[in-house]
């Protein structure tokens, strides 16, 4: 029987590529006193607070990511209050995505 392993802090969880950029995402914590709390989780770059762009000046941003001014929820019912449920997080398969809000565009 296969038995799960638990990750260690700083093994590597995932690489997400948006066009040019790379995001390696490693196992930690985000609060310090989470570690004698949980098993480490993966940690996602705090991409409010460091903005990354597209070429194009679409912001990249994470589904965990808290939402702006322009958040819509893709079911209005279940509203999740996170980018990854809003209709502009364009590639609901990926933890990290572009946002393809025209009102967040760089000009
Ligand atoms: S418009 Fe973009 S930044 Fe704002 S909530 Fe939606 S996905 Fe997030």
């Amino acid at each position: 029987m296969h038995k799960a392993t638990i990750p260690r802090e700083g093994d590597l969880y995932k690489v997400i590529n948006i066009e040019n950029k790379t995001f390696n995402i490693h196992y930690g914590y985000y609060e310090e006193n989470e570690r004698d709390k949980v098993e480490p989780l993966p940690v996602f770059p705090d991409l409010k607070k460091n903005p990354a762009y597209t070429a194009d000046g679409n912001p990249i941003v994470t589904a965990i990511q808290e939402p702006c001014e322009y958040y819509i929820p893709l079911n209005k019912e279940r509203s999740e209050e996170w980018c990854g449920d809003c209709i502009s997080y364009l590639d609901a398969d990926k933890e990290i995505s572009i946002c393809g809000c025209t009102e967040r565009m760089l000009e």
